[in-house]
């Protein structure tokens, strides 16, 4: 017998006409629907006439329950694995299933829908070619602070989510550690009726939802523009880093021949390399 497929499905994130039609019908052809919380997910099955048989699969299950569906899948039976909202396995459980499925050698079919982080990064407003999924800071304050430095100097656009109650903390500790001049994008509770999106500079962010209780509620994703080096420190990094590759070169070869391999690494000209090693020795 050939073994079953692992649908991996979207749900929506707040407004319920982003179910899309093949998510529906999908729940409804399935064996089982695994679902974080299978009481949360009743409601909108039940919205959708959906009677599948459902069964748990959370964060505090997920290695004892992942081995018995992966039985089911061999057995034949289709699965759909669906979080609260949004898309499993993005600061969802999942992760363990799906990665023993693919040990199994059981299809794994995404069926694509909401997810918080790509629908906010879709309208931030900061660059979106490389970005950093950060999901969820540390809730304690040191641990969110070191954190954050890490990040501080990472060049791609940061995404977080952050719970409402520690969203003024949160906003404190970026205004400390990357500074009131960064932009971020404040995207709350997304597709839903207070849909709010927000950028503006780190401090004026924070004085903004400081002042403002209702800023402080529902779901909320933080975008942090990525790092920019400033101009002349990257020159300096630029002119240091030359500086290293002449000196090391001109340690083992002739100078004419260093400034000529430094010329071919670096793109400038020789001439000019090579007045730059006279001027270093
Ligand atoms: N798997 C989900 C996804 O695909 O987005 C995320 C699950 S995670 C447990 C829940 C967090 O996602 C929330 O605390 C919030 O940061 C973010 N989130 C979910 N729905 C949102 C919405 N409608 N607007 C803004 N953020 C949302």
């Amino acid at each position: 017998m050939s073994s079953g497929i692992l649908y991996v499905v979207a749900t929506p994130i707040g407004n319920l006409a982003d179910f899309s039609p093949r998510a529906i019908s999908t729940l409804q052809n399935v064996d089982y629907i695994a679902c974080e919380d299978t009481r949360h997910s009743a409601t909108l099955l039940q919205n959708y006439l959906i009677n599948t048989p459902t069964t748990a699969l959370h964060n505090h299950n997920e290695t004892s329950k992942a081995p018995y569906l992966i039985a089911q899948l061999h057995q034949g039976k289709n699965i759909a694995l669906v979080s609260d909202a949004g898309t499993p396995l993005i600061s969802d459980p999942g992760y363990t299933l799906v990665k023993l499925a693919h040990q199994h050698g059981i299809r794994v079919s995404p069926i694509p829908g909401a997810c918080a982080a790509m629908s906010a990064l879709s309208v931030a407003g900061l660059a979106s070619d490389q970005f950093h999924f950060v999901g969820f800071l540390p809730a304690k304050s040191s641990a969110r602070q070191k954190n954050l430095t890490a990040l501080s100097q990472s060049t791609c656009t940061l995404i977080l989510y952050e719970a409402p109650h520690r969203i003024v903390d949160c906003l404190q500790d970026i205004v400390a550690i990357m500074g009131g001049e960064r932009t971020l994008t404040l995207c709350r509770e997304l597709t839903k009726t207070f849909e709010t999106i927000k950028q503006d500079t780190a401090s004026n962010l924070l004085a903004w939802v400081s002042n403002d209780p209702n800023q402080q509620k529902g779901e909320i994703v933080l975008l942090i523009e990525g790092y920019t080096l400033p101009e002349n420190s990257e020159r300096q990094r630029i002119s240091v880093e030359l500086d290293t590759l002449l000196t090391t070169l001109a340690a083992n070869l002739p100078l004419s021949q260093a400034a000529s391999v430094a010329a071919t690494l670096s793109g400038i000209k020789k001439n000019q390399l090579y007045q730059q090693l006279l001027a270093i020795k």
